[in-house]
């Protein structure tokens, strides 16, 4: 192979390796894209350190085109592999020769702790491995002076979320996906027949896919490697549990397993143990489903994508940045953004997670886990509770009350029951307002009971009902009377825009009204993401995956023809459902309201579709948030492409509409739901504890979750469009168009 290097900047390389994760794809196109957008060379390496091995078509330059509609396939195109041959030092000087022969110096490793480590240990050993290429005549000096050091810059692909240094590893929130769906089902066809499922899951030495699944899907007992049940008796306790569920009148009862649960002592408890327990002590049916390789596969989740493709651009920009005396990065994801690590030291303290595991050391495993991770396990202690605890003696019952307002989003639903749950279990009472504000208004109100809620977690759609209706002063009166004939103490409200909008209309009036000093906290649900004091609001992240999915399938529809499809998807005036939408599916173009479409925008757009086709382009997509413009329409940029695309290309227009709503609530967004409702439960007991009468909203931020003061919101947003003042996704536009289409 020829080093024509001299055009270039210099030359890097990219391989996934290990076992394959859905969103490689995605990481792989971003640092082809992204290597080529800075002036660099790009090649990719087929098979991981195999194809390193081998040389030769394993090593390929790639294109612009190359990774072209490949984000929303599962696993690697470029293939991934376990390679016996990168254990020995001659494998790796065979891996060295051709790297130097390619001209490569800088490599991107995509894949597990194992491969990193590998990629770490070819950096130590290059200027060695390189002498004895010299020594044994396979190598020039000159070549190897050119090359005295291998940068290296990681990226976590494991399904399992098992790495420290990136709260998501690539592939996990797929692998999520794939669960949570079977688990549905599953849970569908035990509720029919009162029967119980044992689940098993991956996950060796990491509880996280079988803890996140055991919350997303509302199982009822979990095992998982890292905390091991308290009990010796411990199946006493689980089939007591289940019993109890039964009386109590849950119709399915579902038990996860990750595959390295384990007990105290270390021994392993495999699915199959725990289902011969429960047929042999619960008079009914058990069956065990063992997911396996399901959970690796199929097409990568919104998050996977957009996520991987931010870390790919990461990757490549640190690694071309790297100076010669660097350590080996790792780029992960730290609440919600790019966080950059040392690589061996990530890989070093995971490895003392496993080996605490294996000395059983728990509390140590479960600490090195993180704080989120031990938050996630003892929210889904209550959550798994067949019935509340029963409430202290004298202790004061508190009565609580919640209600959703807004547009319908995704995992409403979720927020209550785990509010609901979370409020029985500390011993207070639950009101449920019926349709927003205007039941508090009318006194629509019914006492939520623990099984009141019963599969609320896994529905879309409001099922207390919601409204957009804010009140009018009129109205607050009425309020005022129902909260104190209700003897309400809290209110929760669950919710979007309007949500916040009556909170705070009912702060600003609480001198007129005593009644409204109660506690009042907001809790952000809203497909549109438009809330002031959260990154995410609750439903965004399914109605994304719903748009993507559209996307998809959309694109698949053109393959026979040269086509531009117009995309309009909802946010209002916030552009982020629209902004996430292009950076997952690969658009072109995304028009936003928060940036404005010129005329001149308008034209040099026509005047890139005309060349992209010209150029031998199938197809276009553009994604045009619903009020990107008034005038600019969805239709009329239709009209304007088909007229000016001419014989060139035709154009269709999507209007998503209403399936951006609905749908049930992905595991992300219930699980953000259940832990966000949690937090708003402890506030409002604790509010009305210390009488003081709070008025926030809870949301995720930087540095994990907080809480914001309704009486600051005024200058948390921009009344006029209806959305926050900041919008932290602005500032990844640039990485967007930089993926969308190469610099002219
Ligand atoms: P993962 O990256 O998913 O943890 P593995 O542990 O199987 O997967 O590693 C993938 C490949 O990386 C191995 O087949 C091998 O080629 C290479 N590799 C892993 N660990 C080492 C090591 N300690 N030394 C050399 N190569 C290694």
């Amino acid at each position: 192979m020829s080093n024509q290097a001299h055009t270039f900047k210099g030359t890097i390389a990219v391989l996934t390796s290990g076992g394959d994760a859905p969103g490689m794809n995605a990481a792989l196109r971003a640092v082809v894209r992204g290597g080529l957008d800075a002036g660099w060379r790009v090649f990719s390496i087929r098979e991981g350190y195999q194809g390193l091995v081998n040389g030769g078509n394993f090593i390929r330059e790639m294109s612009w085109d190359a990774v072209g509609g490949i984000m929303h396939r599962g696993g690697t195109v470029i293939g991934t592999a376990r390679c016996k041959a990168f254990f020995h030092r001659e494998g790796r000087r065979d891996a060295a020769f051709h790297l130097v022969e390619a001209g490569i110096d800088r490599l991107v490793v995509i894949g597990g702790d194992g491969s990193l480590t590998a990629a770490d240990l070819l950096r130590r050993e290059w200027p060695e491995l390189l002498s004895e290429l010299v020594e044994a005549g396979r190598l020039s000096q000159d070549n190897a002076d050119r090359h005295p050091r291998l940068a290296i810059v990681g990226l976590v692909g494991s399904i399992d979320n098992d790495m420290v240094g990136t709260d998501m590893t690539i592939g996990a929130d797929t692998a999520l996906h794939r669960i949570t769906e079977a688990v549905d089902a599953l849970a569908s066809t035990a509720a029919s027949h009162q029967r119980t499922f044992v689940v098993e899951v991956m996950g060796r030495r990491c509880g996280y896919l079988a803890v996140a699944a055991a919350l997303a899907g509302g199982a009822d007992w979990v095992l998982i490697p890292e905390r091991p049940p308290e009990r010796e008796d411990w199946e006493v306790a689980m089939v007591e549990s289940l019993r109890a569920g039964r009386e109590a009148g849950r119709r399915d009862s579902i038990v996860i397993v990750a595959e390295g649960a384990r007990n105290r002592r270390g021994r392993p408890i495999t699915a199959e143990y725990v289902k011969d327990i429960l047929e042999h002590h619960l008079d009914e049916e058990v069956r065990l489903t063992i997911l396996g390789h399901v959970q690796r596969g199929g097409r990568p989740s919104a998050f996977d994508r957009t996520m991987s493709s931010l870390l790919g651009l990461a990757a490549v920009e640190t690694l071309i940045a790297a100076k010669p005396e660097d350590e080996a990065q790792l780029i992960g994801l730290r609440a919600n953004r790019i966080n950059r690590s040392p690589l061996m030291a990530c890989v070093a303290k995971n490895q003392r997670v496993g080996e605490a595991i294996e000395k059983q050391d728990y509390g140590a495993a479960m600490e090195m886990r993180g704080a989120g991770f031990s938050e996630t396990v003892a929210t889904l202690d209550t959550m798994i509770r067949a019935l509340p605890r029963p409430p202290e003696p004298g202790q004061r019952r508190l009565r609580l009350a919640v209600l959703n307002a807004g547009g319908p989003a995704p995992g409403m639903n979720t927020a209550v029951r785990a509010a609901v749950r979370f409020a029985l279990d500390r011993g207070h009472t639950v009101l449920g307002i019926r349709n927003g504000f205007p039941g508090l208004i009318d006194d629509t109100i019914d006492d939520l009971g623990w099984m009141s809620v019963k599969g609320w977690g896994t529905i879309g759609g409001s099922e207390l009902g919601t409204s957009r209706s804010v009140p009018e002063a009129g109205d607050l009166e009425a309020i005022a009377r129902t909260l104190a004939d209700r003897k309400i103490d809290a209110l929760l409200c669950v919710g979007g825009w309007e949500a916040y909008q009556s909170a705070y209309l009912m702060v600003e009036n609480r001198e007129k009204y005593p009644a409204f000093n109660l506690p009042i906290i907001c809790l952000p649900a809203s497909i549109d993401n438009n809330l002031p004091g959260s990154e995410l609001a609750i439903g965004a992240d399914t109605a994304l995956n719903a748009i993507v999915d559209a996307l998809d399938k959309i694109k698949q529809s053109a393959v026979a023809t040269r086509r531009c499809f117009v995309v309009e998807v909802m946010g209002r005036y916030c552009g982020y459902l629209a902004l996430m939408a292009g950076l997952a599916s690969g658009a072109e173009r995304v028009y936003l309201h928060e940036e404005g479409v010129t005329l001149d925008d308008l034209k040099s757009d026509v005047d890139r579709l005309v060349a992209g086709f010209e150029g031998g382009k199938r197809l276009g997509l553009m994604i045009r948030n619903e009020y990107a413009n008034d005038c600019y329409t969805t239709r009329f940029m239709v009209q304007l492409f088909e007229e000016e695309g001419g014989d060139l290309f035709d154009v269709r227009q999507a209007i998503l509409g209403h399936l951006q709503q609905g749908g049930d609530p992905t595991p992300f967004d219930r699980n953000l739901a259940t832990r966000l409702a949690g937090l708003c439960v402890e506030r409002m007991v604790a509010a009305v504890e210390s009488g003081c009468g709070d008025a926030v909203a809870v949301g995720l931020r930087q540095g994990g979750e907080a809480f914001i003061d309704l009486s600051g919101l005024g200058e948390m947003i921009d009344p006029d469009f209806r959305r926050p003042a900041q919008q932290w996704w602005m500032d990844i536009r640039p990485q967007v168009s930089v993926l969308a289409q190469p610099s002219p």
